[in-house]
Parts: structure tokens; sequence; C-alpha cells
């Protein structure tokens, strides 16, 4: 049980462990990143929704990998 929160609430880079850090912050929208740029996290909490962006380092090409996490 705690662990499903504490996922949902995750703060930190799942690459790197760094602290989040708020990218935007806007009433309907809230968008942390990684400040080492491995890892974007979009909150929507008017439609419960979170979107994770990986971005992978260190291959070619920019071969973003998005994830839809709906509760
Ligand atoms: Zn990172």
């Amino acid at each position: 049980m705690w662990k499903s929160i504490r996922a949902w609430f995750r703060e930190e880079c799942p690459h790197c462990r760094e602290k989040l850090t708020y990218l935007r912050h806007t009433l309907h929208t809230h968008v942390k990143h990684c400040p080492n740029g491995h890892y974007i996290l979009e909150t929507h909490p008017v439609l419960g929704v979170q979107v994770e962006i990986h971005q992978e380092s260190g291959r070619s090409g920019n071969s973003n990998q998005q994830q839809l996490i709906t509760p």
C-alpha cells in the first residue's frame, strides 16, 4: 500500500536518483524534471494523469519513451 503511494509521488529521477525540480508549474499542469535531463514527469491533477518521459542519453537519435500512468 505505502509502496504504491510512494511510487505515485516519486520525486526522484529513476535513472540517476537526482531529486526532480520544477520545470513548469501552472494551475492544471505540474512539470518536474531531472536536472541532468534524463526524465520529465508531467502531472495533470485535474485529469488524475501522470505522463513520464524518459530521455535516453548515450543513444543516437532522440528516441523518447513516453508512458501514460493512470491510477
Ligand atoms: Zn537523471
